[in-house]
């Protein structure tokens, strides 16, 4: 078996400019790409952060996952945050990012988030925003309380309703997302999206060819802007996508129902509650 998509990846965190402890974990080796945001006293969300990417780490290396493996992997974080001895507030952690799924010989991103880190994708210069943040601000949002602008700089705009710990189920989302050659997936914490704009983003993804230098200044980014809280940005290529017959970008036809369905963020797999 070959793997399901071949990728080439970079990634970068920092703690910072005002927090001691960087609280970030990341796991950005095929087939996964996540990103983990902990929280919780003392080093507590570091280790929630780092037990989740560790449950994770123990499939690194197959050629692509299956939608019960990330499941297996979800309820194995889930145990081992629960097991952390915290005597302050409960440990918890955000997880967010891509594995690499393979369904009949076609290609995917198994999109999966629980908290507000988030994952997009660059795909023909556009981004795209592939999560839905599990946030009071996202939930006003939602409601036509606040505009995106006003959420931005509203107080509660850390204030998570989903988590993995912390007292919470952490039910994840997942979508599947139909992968192509020349997919770019970026997969960060908030530390990221609190200091710079998707379109900024966007046009540091256009401007580095590679994942490593772009994940660097995208954190680089984040520190000039304030660097208010911890850092992480995991950037993946899709360099060869098995199933995909003739190459996307001269033949959009063969894949037109696919691009469409990913155009809205693929397809939705349950999750909700
Ligand atoms: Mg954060």
């Amino acid at each position: 078996m070959t793997v399901a998509i071949e990728t080439r990846s970079g990634a970068c965190t920092h703690a910072g400019l005002k927090r001691s402890v960087n609280e970030d974990s990341y796991l950005a080796s095929s087939p996964l790409f996540l990103v983990a945001d902990g929280m919780g006293g003392h080093d507590a969300g570091d280790l929630a952060s780092s037990a989740v990417v560790g449950e994770f780490a123990k499939y690194v290396g197959a050629d692509a996952l299956e939608l019960d493996d990330v499941e297996a992997a979800m309820a194995a974080s889930r145990a081992a945050v629960d097991a952390i001895d915290s005597e302050e507030r409960a440990a918890g952690t955000t997880l967010t990012g891509v594995a690499v799924a393979d369904v009949s010989g076609e290609a995917y991103w198994l999109v999966v988030n629980v908290g507000d880190s988030r994952t997009y994708r660059l795909y023909d210069g556009t981004i795209e925003r592939l999560t839905v943040d599990h946030s009071v601000v996202q939930e006003l949002v939602d409601h036509g309380v606040l505009d995106s602008t006003a959420a931005k700089v509203d107080h509660r705009r850390n204030v998570i309703t989903r988590a993995i710990g912390a007292g919470n189920e952490g039910v994840p989302d997942y979508w599947m997302v139909p992968a192509r050659t020349g997919d770019r997936i970026l997969v960060c914490s908030d530390g990221l999206t609190g200091e710079i704009d998707d379109e900024d983003i966007a046009e540091i993804l256009l401007a580095e060819d590679d994942p490593q230098e772009a994940s660097v200044r995208l954190v680089s980014e984040a520190v000039v802007h304030g660097g208010r809280d911890n850092i992480t940005a995991v950037v993946v290529d899709a360099v060869a996508v098995s199933g995909e017959s003739v190459n996307a970008d001269t033949d959009t036809s063969a894949r037109s129902h696919t691009s469409e369905h990913a155009s809205s963020g693929g397809s939705r797999i349950g999750g909700t509650r």
